[in-house]
Parts: structure tokens; C-alpha cells; sequence
């Protein structure tokens, strides 16, 4: 049965955090995307904590926004608490994090995606490929219904044959209320896609009007409010507090009396969980000697009493996890909404796609979000914001958006995924990144708008916005060269607050580097700073601050484009590769970097693997001339 045959130039299968940027900017670059889930109710549902950001997470959020993605934007419209966290650290771990409505958030991208006449959106679950020469050309429906299109992006998340497992009891669902999918990674491999394992798992949710907070520490919201978009204007909305509270020694021994009902710890459940995201059975046997763990409680939206309890992810039986919330100070009389629950999914190893997230065995297909391996929101939406806009470009035959390591986070965390074999669901950390001075979240549009506008996805409007503020910044650094504060008495009476004090004048980018001394201060006593916008004296303050940091790194950056300089042909055998390990010859051989530099990245490849290679290269191109 065909139907609708040759409508779409492109198919997003799922709507979660990945299927909705890619299906939004492929559908925003001009191609007809249909946008095929299992539940249209469930358009970008949050199924574990209700909160965007955080560390590393909300520079790959500011970076989506910087390209043209939508995740920042969604964010701001329906936050219910906004804080940045580590604001008294350097600039490069300071990270936004908002707590969100987790229906309006969903609401919200509805939205975007019915007002987008490009965008089919279709209940179905896709259970078949349609592969013709190598080529994808369509996918099937569970009702045999064909859909045809040159390109298919699979963002499935946790759904391929998921199992749900609480305590010793399973069953099949991809998210709790939502059906497991069957057929497309049997598909999948059917066409030479290996597929693995992997688990996550999310924490109980409890009744709000069943906590008494007074046993618990307030956690607001910041008062100087923050934004994930760099569009102008964002939206004031109320704030609403999250608390914390703790586990004890009563809490432990209950789960230490269950670990033989944990499917985990009996062995029924084969993928790995997530190494930074562990499940609260998990650290208590792993971090035995510390005797309490932090339990965050936070409302999963305005319109609802649902909590959300951070930190107590679990497998135990249900009746289990009553036992050990009721321990909790404050949690006493608990009613408990959701049980907590582990899933059981099939994921693709992204080694077997290229930096652009096409499948290197069948051309068209592409990958974005937890499917890679990837844990999160973010991660999600970024790989899906990269996988649409890169469909496009198949389409079109035109340059693929491939972002460098040293430009964003995006491609640091692409470049992982298709250069490491990942063996537990990868989660964004600042310590990913060896560039984290220059990838911060303050920077991302500097970074990336500038390319978001090249591949077509950043508007004039948005443009006009970052070359602004980019002249806005070059102009405070000249002026901050010339001007001089002088040394009078009445400022040293101003800098007296501050802890600061001049015996003789100085010019206002040597003062700016002292620790104590930043814009609030500046403003107090330079006329010309007064009227300098938040966004870019933030800039003029890291650049000068920082600068000696700033230049070692960039430096770091230039060294390794020497590596990327060296191109691997595409034919390349490694197995004639003398004095390399097979292990080696294997790896290179399945990944099949491009660069030099790519392939010191994989690993287990040595400093020595790759002198040797760089000696045969440049023999290859020696014999070329
Ligand atoms: C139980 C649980 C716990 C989690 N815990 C954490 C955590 O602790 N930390 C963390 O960072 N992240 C966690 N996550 C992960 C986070 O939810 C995901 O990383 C993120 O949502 C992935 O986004 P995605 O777009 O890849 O997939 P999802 O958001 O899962 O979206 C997948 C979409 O694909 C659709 N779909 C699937 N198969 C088909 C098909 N065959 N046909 C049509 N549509 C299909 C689904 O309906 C869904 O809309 C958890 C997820 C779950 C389910």
C-alpha cells in the first residue's frame, strides 16, 4: 500500500527532543517533513526530570539557539524557576538551568510544529526502512502504510524494544504509558546496522499536598534573571521554589535490605546505565561510606501537583519505593503518583555514522538523540538540530554541517559519539570538552550564529541582533584601552566597598583585570560604562579578565588543526598497515576517521599508531605528486 507516495522530502520519526528540532529546522529550510511518533499528545514530553540545562548541558541549549534550533527559546517560555548555577566559579562552568512547566514546554512545541505548514505530523509507529541501491527511500508503518521520502532521520529515544522493569516485575513500553516500538531495529539490521543495549531509569512522583516543605531547605529561584535564547525580550514569568531534603541511614538499609527484588543488581537487565546519572541503589553500594545523599523536590509545573524527586531514580519494586520515601524528612506521608522505573532500550552505536549523523552503510538515513547513546534532553536536541538541518543538505546535494571540536559543544559531542565506542549512555560534561575556556555558554552565538546564518536557519532579524552586540563589544574594548579612572578621593571612597583602592590613575582594561573589580562596580565610577548592556559587558569583562587563558587555548586549537590537516583517504586498508596492532587496524577500519586528527581521538589508537600513520600519509601524497 503506498500512500501519499513522493509527498515528503523528508522523514523524522519521532517527536521528542531530537525529532522536534530536526523536523522544525529541516521543515524551516524549505523541505516537506512528515513528523511521525507513536503519541501526537507526547510532542517533546520530558520523561524524567522537568528541567532544562545545567552544567555543560545549557551551552549545548544557548548553542542550539545560536544555530537557529529551538530548544532555548521553548525553555524561556515556560520556565517555573530559573537559576545559574556556580555563578561565583570562572565563566566556563557557570551554567543556566531552568525548571520547567513540563506541559506548556510540550505545549509550546506543539505549537511551533502545527503553525509549520512544512510539517506533517502523523501518530504511527514506523516499523520498516524502505532501502533501494544503499539509498533510504521511505519508511513503513505498522499498518503497512508506505511513506516515501529521500531522506529518514530516527530519533526513537528509549522506545526500540523497550522493557520496563520495576523491581523483579517487566514489561514491554518505551516510557511508562507509551508502547514499546517493534520492527525498525530488526529493520535496521536486517540492513547491516548493529544495535546494542543500553538503560536509564527515572525517580518517583509524589503528590505535592502530601510533603511538608518546613523539614526541608528552600531552594528559589535567582533574582537577576537569566535567558537560554539571545533573541531580545524574553519572558518574565513567576517563579516557584524547589526544595531539598536528604536520605539517612533508614533510607540505606531499606535499600540495602531489597538489592535481591533489583533487576540490576540480579542481573535481568543487560544494558548499562548512565555512569554520571546512577540510580539511588546504585550509590549507596557504589559511595557506601557516605551516609547521605541529596534528594531535590521539583514541581513539574504549574497546573499540577505532580513532584518530581531528584536524585531517588530506582528499580526496587513499587512497595519498596514507598518505604524508602517515607523516610525522607518531609516525605513522611508521601503519595506516591508514578512509580519509578528502569528502561531497556536498543540504541545504534553512532561509530557507525559520519560527523553529519548519515549512516555511513545506507546514504539519506541519519541519527539524532538518544538513539546515538546519548542521554538528556540537550545532547537530544542538539544531535537532532545537526541530523534535520544535515538531511537538508543531503537533499540538496550541498555542504554538510560538520562543527568542529573546537567550535561548540555540538561537535565535541558528535565527534565522541562517532569517533568513541560509547559503552554507557554519554551525558555532556565540561570535562568532554579540552577547548572549555573557549566553549562557554556566554560565547555560543560569537561561536555559532555566524554559521547558523551560512546553513540558512538564523533570520536577518536574529542576524542584526548578534552583529550588534558583536560591535557593541569590539567598541567597549577600545574604549576601555583609552579611558583612565583617575585616583580621587571621592573614588577611592567608592572602591572602599568593593575592597579595592588606586594610588595612581589607570586605564580601565588594566583595573578590569582585578578579581574584585567588575561592571557593577565600573558603573558606579566611569560614565562611559553606565550604559553598557548586561550581554556585552559580560563579554568585555571574561575577554579581559581572562585574557592569558584565553590565548593558551586558542593556540591549543591552532597545534591540533595540524592533525586535521591530514586528510585519510576514504579507500584506505589498514589492514597493509604495517607495525600497527590488529586491534588498532580494526578499530580504524570500523570507525574510518577522516582526518589524522579524528583518528588520534579513537580509543586506544596511541601517540605511536598515529606517527606511524602520519609517516605512510605523507608518503601517500609524497607518491601523489
Ligand atoms: C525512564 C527514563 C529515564 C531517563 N532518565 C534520564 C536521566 O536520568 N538523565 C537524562 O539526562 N536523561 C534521561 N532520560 C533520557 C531523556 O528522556 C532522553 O535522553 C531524551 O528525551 C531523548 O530524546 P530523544 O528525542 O532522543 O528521544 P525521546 O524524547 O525519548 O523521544 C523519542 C520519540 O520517538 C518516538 N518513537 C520511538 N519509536 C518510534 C517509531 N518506531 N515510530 C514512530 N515514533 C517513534 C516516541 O514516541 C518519542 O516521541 C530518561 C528517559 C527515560 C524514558
Amino acid at each position: 500500500m503506498s500512500y501519499l507516495k513522493n509527498k515528503y522530502d523528508i522523514i523524522v520519526v519521532g517527536a521528542g527532543h531530537a525529532g522536534c528540532e530536526a523536523a522544525i529546522a529541516a521543515a524551516k529550510l524549505g523541505s516537506k517533513v512528515l513528523l511521525a511518533t507513536l503519541n501526537v499528545d507526547n510532542i517533546a514530553l520530558m520523561p524524567c526530570n522537568p528541567a532544562v540545562g545545567g552544567p555543560a548541558k545549557s551551552t549545548l541549549v544557548r548553542e542550539i539557539d545560536a544555530l537557529g534550533g529551538v530548544m532555548g527559546e521553548a525553555a524561556d517560555a515556560t520556565y517555573i524557576q530559573m537559576k545559574m548555577l556556580n555563578s561565583s566559579k570562572g565563566p566556563a562552568v557557570r551554567a543556566l538551568r531552568a525548571q520547567s512547566d513540563k506541559r506548556q514546554y510540550m505545549d509550546y512545541m506543539r505549537n511551533i510544529i502545527e503553525n509549520n505548514e512544512n510539517i506533517y505530523l502523523r501518530q504511527a509507529c514506523i516499523t520498516d526502512l524502505i532501502v533501494e541501491n544503499g539509498k533510504v527511500t521511505g519508511a513503513i508503518d505498522e499498518f503497512g502504510i508506505e511513506f516515501r521520502a529521500r531522506a529518514v532521520v530516527l530519533t526513537t529515544g528509549t522506545s526500540l524494544n523497550g522493557k520496563i522493569f520495576v523491581g523483579l516485575r517487566s514489561y514491554s513500553a518505551g516510557r511508562l504509558g507509551e508502547k514499546a516500538a517493534y520492527g525498525l531495529s530488526e529493520s535496521l539490521q536486517k540492513y547491516g546496522i548493529q544495535i546494542k543495549k543500553l538503560k536509564t531509569g527515572t525517580p518517583p512522583r509524589v503528590d505535592k499536598r502530601t510533603i511538608d516543605y518546613s523539614k526541608m531547605q528552600i531552594q528559589p529561584g535567582d533574582e537577576n534573571l537569566h535567558f537560554y535564547s539571545f533573541k531580545p525580550n524574553r519572558p518574565i514569568r513567576p517563579q516557584v521554589p524547589c526544595y531539598l531534603t536528604r536520605t539517612n541511614e533508614e533510607t540505606h538499609a531499606i535499600i540495602k535490605a531489597n538489592l535481591d527484588k533489583s533487576p540490576m543488581f540480579q542481573g535481568l537487565i543487560q544494558g548499562v546505565g548512565p555512569r554520571y546519572c546512577p540510580s539511588i541503589e546504585d550509590k549507596i553500594v557504589r559511595f557506601s561510606e557516605n551516609p547521605s545523599h541529596h534528594i531535590f523536590i521539583e514541581p513539574e509545573g504549574l497546573g499540577t501537583y505532580e513532584v518530581y524527586i531528584q536524585g531517588f531514580s530506582s528499580s526496587l519494586p513499587a512497595d519498596v519505593q514507598v518505604k524508602m520515601l517515607r523516610t525522607l524528612p518531609g516525605l513522611e506521608n508521601a503519595h506516591v503518583i508514578k512509580p519509578a522505573y528502569a528502561v531497556e532500550y536498543d540504541y545504534v552505536p553512532a561509530v557507525q555514522t559520519t560527523h553529519s549523523l548519515m549512516s555511513k552503510n545506507i546514504q539519506g538515513l541519519f541519527f539524532g538523540g538518544q538513539i546515538n547513546g546519548t542521554s538528556g534532553y540537550e545532547e537530544a536536541a542538539a544531535q537532532g538540530l545537526i541530523a534535520g538541518i544535515n538531511a537538508v543538505n543531503y537533499l540538496n546535494n550541498s555542504e554538510m554541517l560538520e562543527l568542529s571540536r573546537s567550535s561548540s559543544y555540538i561537535g565535541t559531542l558528535i565527534d565522541d559519539l562517532v569517533t568513541k565506542d560509547i559503552q554507557d549512555p554519554y551525558r555532556m560534561l565540561t570535562s568532554r570538552s579540552e577547548y572549555r575556556l573557549l566553549l562557554r555558554q556566554d560565547n555560543a552565538d560569537i561561536r555559532l550564529t555566524p554559521i547558523g546564518k551560512k546553513f540558512g536557519l538564523i533570520d536577518d532579524e536574529q542576524f542584526k541582533v548578534f552583529t550588534n552586540k558583536q560591535k557593541a563589544i569590539e567598541q567597549e574594548m577600545e574604549r576601555i584601552k583609552d579611558v583612565k579612572i583617575p585616583a580621587t578621593d571621592e573614588i577611592n571612597l567608592i572602591l572602599a566597598k568593593y575592597d579595592e583602592h588606586l594610588e595612581r590613575g589607570i586605564r580601565v582594561a588594566e583595573f578590569l583585570k582585578r578579581p574584585n573589580v567588575n561592571y557593577t562596580l565600573l558603573k558606579e565610577i566611569d560614565e562611559g560604562a553606565k550604559n553598557i548592556p548586561f550581554d556585552v559587558a559580560e563579554q568585555v569583562e571574561i575577554l579581559t579578565k581572562y585574557e592569558g587563558y584565553l590565548k593558551r587555548q586558542e593556540s591549543q586549537v591552532k597545534e591540533a588543526g595540524k592533525l586535521d590537516k591530514f586528510k585519510i583517504p576514504e579507500d584506505i586498508d589498514y589492514s597493509k598497515i604495517d607495525h600497527i596492532s590488529s586491534e588498532t587496524k580494526d578499530k580504524l577500519s570500523k570507525i574510518r576517521p577522516k582526518t589524522l586528527a579524528q583518528a588520534s581521538r579513537i580509543g586506544g589508537v596511541k601517540p605511536a599508531d598515529i606517527s606511524i600513520l602520519m609517516v605512510m600519509l605523507e608518503r601517500h601524497q609524497i607518491a601523489k605528486l
